[in-house]
């Protein structure tokens, strides 16, 4: 068996000897005659799982006691919702900034609860740049800022942390947590979708100043109240027990890493090889103004999209799956998070240069 490249987006490539760890302790966790699958969430086993996944987190991300870290479920489209219905709180409305498709849909729920103020966009450029803080049109009364720092489908990523002043900032990091260091305290809500730098899909991390909780309106569902998720260590109902034991052993293996700061090191190399690559060449091209391009997410199209089909045949052929961007946008898109090893890129590079020799 060999494993073949996956630039998936997301459900994403997850390290190797966290699959291979997985697979070892799949019928037997330790002696427990059990898999973690098969777990009460209530054992004692299960919550020292999830308790050390938690403490993992905290210690990569830099999460101090002031914040509340959940695992949730419901996708990072849920939180679209639950945002806005937990922190519009005695406010009418809400700011967000407009910079891609995921701010869009954020956008389009909150407004089915509030008053939502677009700050800034940046769809008049095709979502290729991000606007100049000073621009934005804030309001000192939003109950937050919301805004995605990389937009997983456009390959747009904030190079700075907006400055809120007193309003909390609320930002969908979903492809892009974990993937370099971060200063939670800037935050007031942080939260992501797990099937990218974190584990499998079926888990929502959401980091959340405590200040922040119990604002939750009336008619909030129980469920989606993260006053009432915090108070039962997120385990209210049943959790998505095993997607929470797969992401304790990526933090895990992330710390054998060297944590977020070797991973930013690594990201950014990896990233800048192929931007270069790109941008080198006059048979690929990626439309993002240079200081905005993603770390994570990395589109480009070919000089003739008619060989479009052609490239990707070649691609799988060679074990370089998913690379067809997303279906709105075209093109491609290579997703190079955390596990997507270097030699991925490099192979990667090497056939897109093989290919344009070729058909360019
Ligand atoms: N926000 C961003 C930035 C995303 O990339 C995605 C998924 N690709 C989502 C939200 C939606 O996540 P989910 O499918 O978990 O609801």
């Amino acid at each position: 068996m060999s494993r073949a490249y996956n630039f998936c987006a997301g459900p994403a490539t997850l390290p190797e000897a966290v699959l291979r760890q997985a697979r070892d302790e799949m019928l037997d966790w330790r002696g427990t005659g059990m898999s973690v699958m098969e777990m009460s969430h209530r054992s004692d086993d299960f919550v020292q799982i999830a308790e050390t996944a938690e403490q993992d987190l905290r210690d990569l991300a830099g999460v101090s006691d002031d914040y509340a870290v959940l695992f949730m479920q419901g996708g990072a489209s849920s939180q679209f919702s639950m945002i806005p219905l937990n922190l519009l709180g005695d406010k009418t409305g809400a700011d967000y900034v407009n910079t891609g498709i995921w701010s869009k849909k954020a956008i389009a729920e909150a407004r089915r609860y509030g008053e939502i103020n677009v700050a800034a966009s940046s769809e008049d450029s095709g979502f290729t740049t991000i606007p100049d803080q000073a621009a934005w049109q804030t309001r000192a009364d939003a109950a937050y800022l919301h805004y995605t720092p990389n937009e997983t489908i456009g390959g747009l990523e904030f190079d700075f942390v907006p400055d809120s002043g007193d309003v909390p900032l609320v930002a969908d990091m979903s492809s892009t947590l974990l993937s370099r260091p971060l200063d939670v305290s800037k935050f007031g809500l942080i939260y992501a979708g797990a099937q990218k730098n974190i584990g499998p899909s079926g888990l929502v991390v959401v980091i959340i100043r405590k200040d922040l909780l119990g604002k939750a309106r009336k008619e909030t569902p129980t469920m989606m109240n993260y006053q009432v998720i915090a108070d039962n260590d997120s385990m209210y109902n049943t959790p998505a027990t095993y997607s929470w034991y797969l992401a304790g052993l990526v933090f895990k293996w992330l710390k054998e890493q060297g944590g977020v700061q070797a991973m930013g090191e690594i990201n950014l190399r990896k990233a800048r090889k192929l931007y270069d690559f790109i941008d080198g060449s006059d048979f690929y091209a990626n439309p993002i103004e240079r200081r905005f391009r993603s770390w994570m997410n990395v589109p480009f199209t070919l000089a003739d999209n008619a060989l479009d089909n052609e490239f990707l045949k070649g691609a799988d052929a060679r074990g370089l799956l998913n690379l067809k961007g997303h279906r709105s946008v075209g093109g491609m898109r290579a997703s190079i998070y955390n596990a997507l090893p270097e030699a991925g890129v490099d192979a990667l590079i090497g056939y897109m240069a093989e290919f344009a020799r070729e058909r360019g």
